[in-house]
């Protein structure tokens, strides 16, 4: 293992342990649940858009280092991106754990989650948020504030 790939385990840890952006967000207007089954992460996610702006990202939920560490991640990344960025970015994040490209500058910090892509059974644990955030993003068609308690 070379010192990149230390570095890139080390960050996994980390955000796994003490995930960034973690609890519930009152004042959300998107809230949607994610499982993965075949490894038993559960996350729920809540986004206030304000606008067509992602201004505030939580997540709940438990599961295996990788869907942690993947949502903590997903969750800084997507502060401030416009609603219009946000599938594109999914679909390059999904082509980073496929081994589809190797490279990216748009991903930035989530580049360490590439080493998935060397365990296939691991590519949902990686996407699941990205999934919820999806469809969490089609739930509601406008931008009425709703409570979260
Ligand atoms: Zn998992």
């Amino acid at each position: 293992m070379n010192d990149l790939n230390e570095l890139y385990q080390q960050l996994i840890i980390d955000h796994s342990r003490s995930p960034r952006n973690f609890g519930e967000l009152s004042g959300a207007n998107r809230i949607h649940e994610g499982y993965n089954p075949v490894c038993g992460d559960r996350l729920t996610l809540y986004i206030r858009m304000t606008g067509d702006v992602v201004e505030q990202v939580r997540f709940q939920g438990g599961g295996c280092a990788i869907s942690m560490a993947s949502a903590s991640l997903m969750t800084e990344m997507l502060l401030g991106k416009r609603r219009g960025e946000l599938k594109a970015l999914f679909s390059e994040f999904q082509q980073l754990v496929t081994g589809k490209i190797d490279s990216s500058k748009r991903l930035g910090k989530l580049m360490v989650l590439g080493g998935v892509a060397d365990y296939p059974a691991r590519v949902k644990c990686a996407t699941l948020c990205w999934h919820t955030m999806i469809a969490a993003m089609k739930d509601h068609s406008d931008d009425l504030p709703v409570s979260t308690e």
